[in-house]
């Protein structure tokens, strides 16, 4: 076993130390307080050559693997600039494109998407299903050769910027199909092509990505705009969830340790009474637990990336470092406001703003208690509940 970073590892975790220089927490609250997309921090990342870092390096990217990606992600969030946005374009789409597109699909898609010159949103949520993938009603029949894609989807991340999604939709209903994950196709859909619309979600997650409702009125698409086999796409969505599991653990535990850090220093420097405040223990001791914690989940999130990576069942691991690592991001971010008393919840201090973001991460893009029910069922033998 070996717990050591190479050179070239250890390069793409410090990289959000060397970005940050330039495009600080400071740069990504003053974006996410004005939901105002962090375009210059994307085409930063693109032309540093991180967008494509998990796609092949003939088609545009790094050819590198979840590790590496979550690694990025977790140096990022350490200086207090996650991007969602690199969840559902660098995480979700692009090398679900690369893994099951057609030829033709990956040369005209991934050179582009890893420089970061077009984007992916994903969209799988609809409305009424919510949680329950198996239940979506957004529909593709296929009429000649021609498919029309019909339906609603829900909070899909920077549909706005957008040039393509990937969309998750049925090809069967599932009342027509005997095993209920058949009948899922997943389409890549030109945000621009007739009948798409959208309408933005008010939210109150600070964040630079906006959240909209996606609308799928006809569009025509033809077998070139499936990625991988019709009526299969439960197989290959599935594939795409322990990444995205990855990614969101290694935001948590990026941002927890961003907001302890700043914590400690704070409260060793802070007095109030006789020393600094950081001397009392019952401020001391939330933070020490808080360290712990994040630590274990970023211990979990780097095997879960490795499992995958070597081709294991990565379902168990991943889930796991999800849930602790929202549970360790929530207490650590929670722990270090207390440090900062008011000033905590000032603009300047940004760490109020950092609640909200692990805290979403809690719910979504999965939420903690379907994490659960995997575990259990999974890794506990216990019956299912729902
Ligand atoms: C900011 C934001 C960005 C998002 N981005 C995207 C995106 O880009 N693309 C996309 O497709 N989706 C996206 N989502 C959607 C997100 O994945 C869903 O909100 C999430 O999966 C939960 O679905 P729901 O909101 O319908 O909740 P529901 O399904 O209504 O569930 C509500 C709650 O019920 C509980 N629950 C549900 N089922 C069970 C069960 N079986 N056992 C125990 N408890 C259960 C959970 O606590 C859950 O939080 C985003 C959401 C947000 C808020």
């Amino acid at each position: 076993m070996n717990f050591e970073l190479s050179d070239e590892q250890r390069m793409i975790y410090e990289y959000g130390d060397q970005v940050a220089k330039k495009y600080d927490q400071q740069y990504w609250l003053k974006k996410a307080r004005k939901s105002e997309f962090t375009r210059e921090l994307w085409d930063q990342v693109s032309e540093d050559g991180f967008m494509g870092i998990m796609v092949p390096e003939e088609y545009g990217g790094a050819g590198l693997g979840m590790l590496e990606m979550s690694l990025l992600m977790e140096g990022m969030a350490n200086n207090g600039i996650p991007l969602l946005s690199m969840v559902v374009g660098s995480t979700m789409s692009l090398p679900v494109i690369a893994d099951h597109g057609s030829e033709s699909m990956k040369q005209k898609y991934l050179p582009d998407g890893c420089a970061g010159k077009t984007l992916f949103c994903f969209a799988i949520t609809e409305p009424t299903a919510g949680t329950n993938t198996i239940r979506i009603n957004t529909i593709a029949r296929k009429k000649g050769d021609r498919y029309y894609l019909s339906g609603q989807k829900t909070f899909i991340t920077s549909a706005d910027e957008s040039d393509y999604a990937l969309v998750v939709a049925r090809t069967r209903a599932h009342t027509e199909v005997d095993k209920k994950t058949d009948g899922f196709t997943l389409f890549v859909v030109d945000m621009k092509a007739k009948g798409v619309s959208m309408t933005e979600l008010e939210m109150s997650v600070v964040l630079p990505e906006k959240q909209f409702q996606l609308f799928f009125d006809e569009v025509e698409l033809t077998e070139d705009d499936v990625v991988g086999t019709v009526d299969k796409g439960f197989e290959v969505l599935f594939e795409s969830l322990n990444p995205e599991r990855i990614v969101v653990s290694s935001m948590c535990t990026g941002i927890g340790r961003l907001a302890l850090n700043r914590a400690a220093e704070y409260a060793s420097d802070r007095v109030v009474f006789k020393g600094p405040i950081g001397a009392y223990q019952g401020l001391q001791h939330p933070l020490a637990e808080g360290k712990t914690q994040i630590e274990l989940a970023s211990l979990m999130t780097r095997k879960a990336a490795w499992l995958f990576d070597n081709g294991k069942p990565a379902g168990e691991a991943s889930s796991m470092a999800k849930v602790a690592a929202a549970d360790a991001g929530m207490k650590a971010v929670d722990a270090s406001l207390q440090c900062f008393g008011g000033n905590g919840f000032t603009d300047d201090y940004g760490l109020y703003d950092m609640f909200s973001v692990v805290r979403l991460l809690k719910t979504a893009p999965i939420n903690r208690e379907m994490l659960l029910n995997y575990i259990a069922e999974k890794s506990l033998g216990m019956p299912r509940s729902y």
